[in-house]
This record gives C-alpha cells, sequence and structure tokens, in this order.
C-alpha cells in the first residue's frame, strides 16, 4: 500500500516526538513511522536501575515540563517512558507503530520511504532513528577465546543475575560508571577504563551540562570565542549511586586489558583477571542503515550536515544523534531547539516548491 505525506518523521522516541510537536505547530501533514510496539524509544530498554542525570525540569520535550517523580531527584527510565506516552497523547502526534523503515530512496521530486508495512511517498524526511540499535564493541584480541558470557550495554539489566559472579565492566563513561556502580555491591567487580575515570564535580549534574552547552552555541552563534564545551568539565556525571560506590572505594579503576584469554582479561604485563562475564559499555553509534540508498555516508560513519539538514540531499534531516546534528540534540531538553529549525527549515522549503 502507498501513502503521502507531507512529511515522514522516522522514529518515535523523544527526537521524532519533538519534531512532531513542531511540524504540528507549524501545520504540516506529517507521520512519524516507528519500529517499536510501544511509545518511549530506546528508554524501555534500558537498566532497571537508570536514572537521569538532570532532574526533571531539565529533562522535557517542548511544550510540556516533565512531571517530577515522587521521591526522586533524578526521575528513571520508566518515568521517561510515561511522559514520551503521555507526550504523543496530549499533543495527538500521528505515530504509526510498528513500523520498520527499511530504505530512503529518490524518486524525482519526492522521496520514497520504503518500510516493512508499506510506501510512503513524502517531500520532506527527517531521521530520528537514535543510537541504542547500533551497540559498538572494539576491536580486541581473543574477543572469541573468552568462554564466559559478553553483553553489551543494551543487554544489561540488573545485578541479579551476575550475583556473586567475577564480572569485567569496560567504559569511563556514564554507562560504564553507572553499571560497575550497580554491579559494585554484589558481585567481585573490575572496572576498565581507557584512561583514568573522569568525575564531574560532585554539583554538577546535567543542568550544568545543558547551561554550559547553551553558552558554546551562544557565544559561536554571535562569532564570539569558543569558551569550550562540556568535556572539559570531565566524563561521569556522579550520580547518587556512582557518588555512593565512588566514595565507598568500589569504583577503583585499572586500565585497559589488551587481549582477552579464555577464563579471563590479560594486562600487557601478563598479569590476569578472572571472569564470568565481560560487560562492553563501550558506546553507540547512529542508525542510519535505511539512508544507505541516498548514498550521504561521509567520515565515521555519519552523514554531512549544515544544523539538522543533510549537505547532499536538502530534502532529508537528522535529528537527535549528538551535537554534530545540534547543541545537546541527543538529550531531552536539548533536541528541542534542533527539531524546531528542522521544522522551520521544511516548512519553508515546502513554501518555496509550491510557489
Ligand atoms: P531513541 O530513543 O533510540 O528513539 C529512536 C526510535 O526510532 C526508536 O523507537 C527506534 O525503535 C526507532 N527506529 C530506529 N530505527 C528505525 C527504523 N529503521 N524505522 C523505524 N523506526 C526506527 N539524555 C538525557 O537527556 N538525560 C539523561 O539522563 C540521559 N541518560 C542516558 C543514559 C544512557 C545509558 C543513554 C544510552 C542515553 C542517555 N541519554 C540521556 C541520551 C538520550 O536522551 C537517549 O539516548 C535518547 O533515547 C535518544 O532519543 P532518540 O529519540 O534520539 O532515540
Amino acid at each position: 500500500m502507498t501513502h503521502t505525506s507531507q512529511v515522514v518523521v522516522i522514529g518515535g522516541g523523544q527526537a521524532g516526538l519533538a519534531a512532531g510537536y513542531h511540524l504540528r505547530r507549524l501545520g504540516l501533514d506529517f507521520v512519524i513511522l516507528d519500529a517499536q510496539i510501544t511509545p518511549g524509544g530506546a528508554w524501555q530498554h534500558t537498566w532497571d536501575s537508570l536514572h537521569l542525570f538532570s532532574p526533571a525540569a531539565y529533562s522535557s520535550l517542548p511544550g510540556r515540563l516533565m512531571p517530577t517523580q515522587i521521591g526522586e531527584t533524578y526521575p528513571d527510565a520508566q518515568h521517561v517512558v510515561e511522559y514520551l506516552t503521555d507526550y504523543e497523547k496530549r499533543y495527538e502526534l500521528p505515530v504509526e507503530r510498528p513500523v520498520r523503515v527499511l530504505g530512503v530512496h529518490r524518486d524525482g521530486p519526492l522521496l520514497r520511504v520504503e518500510t516493512d508495512s508499506g510506501t510512503w511517498r513524502a517531500r520532506a524526511v527527517i531521521s530520528a532513528t537514535g543510537a541504542w540499535w547500533r551497540p559498538f564493541l572494539p576491536a580486541v584480541s581473543g574477543r572469541a577465546d573468552f568462554e564466559g558470557r559478553q553483553l553489551h550495554t543494551v543487554e544489561y539489566h540488573s545485578p541479579d543475575e551476575f550475583t556473586g559472579r567475577r564480572v569485567v565492566v569496560v567504559g569511563g563513561g556514564n554507562s560504564g560508571a553507572q553499571i560497575a556502580a550497580d554491579l559494585a555491591h554484589a558481585t567481585q567487580l573490575t572496572w576498565v577504563t581507557q584512561r583514568p575515570p573522569s568525575f564531574l564535580a560532585d554539583d554538577i549534574d546535567g543542568r550544568a551540562l545543558f547551561d554550559t552547552a547553551t553558552a558554546r552555541r551562544r557565544a559561536l552563534d554571535e562569532g564570539r570565542t569558543d569558551t569550550g564545551g562540556v568535556a572539559s568539565l570531565g566524563d561521569i556525571v556522579a550520580v547518587p549511586p556512582v557518588r555512593a560506590a565512588r566514595d565507598r572505594g568500589l569504583l577503583a579503576a585499572r586500565p585497559m586489558f589488551s587481549r582477552l584469554v579464555p577464563d579471563g582479561v590479560e594486562w600487557a604485563d601478563g598479569t590476569r583477571s578472572e571472569a564470568d562475564a565481560i560487560i562492553w559499555c563501550t558506546g553507540f553509534r547512529p542508525t542510519l542503515s535505511h539512508l544507505t540508498p541516498l548514498q550521504l555516508r561521509g567520515g565515521r560513519g555519519r552523514i554531512a550536515t549544515e544544523g539538522t539538514r543533510a549537505v547532499g540531499e536538502p530534502r532529508l534531516h537528522l535529528l537527535g544523534y549528538g551535537d554534530w546534528t545540534g547543541p545537546a540534540s541527543a538529550t531531552l531538553i536539548g533536541v528541542g531547539r534542533p527539531a524546531r529549525e528542522a521544522a522551520r527549515e521544511i516548512s519553508a522549503l515546502l513554501t518555496a516548491g509550491a510557489t
């Protein structure tokens, strides 16, 4: 079956919904196609104890403040799922689920969006498919030799299945630190990071990160000197469970090992640590395979953009993947602004095309 719509948004997580909010305000005809069965994007799949690194009021999409979660300064992932579920209902966003987009193709003046449930033709497309769906594993010698269990952040749910086991957690970002803290009390934990872990000061959370990113964007917009981004503040937000584990001395990290051996990991000096499981908290890559037919891929698997617009295809916008599609655009509070810019540019493009 073939449908037509002025705009197709691919992905119904927070970025797709923020796009929908602004497309609706501009009176455009659009549809959001989402591969999940239920609302909430990646937040439905994170580990049980995950809490945001910003308070609710600093984790809101355009139009509607995230309500406070009773008893929690930092809301949990389930609270975010409930917020996103309510958000799409409240704004009557036209989300079709489950619909997986297989490929976006040029088709004369239109873009043709092929899915597992039919075809959509559109004058513009916003891709907002996130990164959770493309876990990244570094190349490490001996990976196939390890006889224990290996999993990525996306497969980790709770410490229960690892109680009393020897677990190696790899990764010095927020996921690595939070999962290490989650496991520290119940397992024999070895936390491994490529460089020594860099904790943000305890009184700095996502609010300060967002304010720093905003100040930098303003400075750059106004042609002033670059004030430096959030990277200089540190890598790990010391959310309460991380802080507690660190202060009890449970988060001492070791440097990266050089290879895996059948029963554990081995460092360059020959020392070993035995392990039943290795959890790779080594990040993600943007989910862009549905855009392959457009042949836009540049370096590091990314697509070159100006703002959110693809340089090689002005009818395509990319939203929410990281700073390369707008400062802080891969956060709840940060995606609103690039979503508004994408919707405005598309509106202008459609108006110009109609005259
Ligand atoms: P997603 O939530 O991944 O949504 C994308 C949607 O697109 C999904 O529903 C997916 O199924 C769908 N999709 C993918 N491919 C297709 C396809 N081909 N066809 C149709 N649909 C498709 N941000 C904060 O603001 N605060 C935090 O505290 C915070 N903590 C985080 C902690 C972790 C561990 C991680 C990984 C991220 C965190 N983030 C945080 C960052 C960010 O807010 C999330 O990654 C967020 O889920 C990104 O939203 P999104 O809409 O871009 O992508």
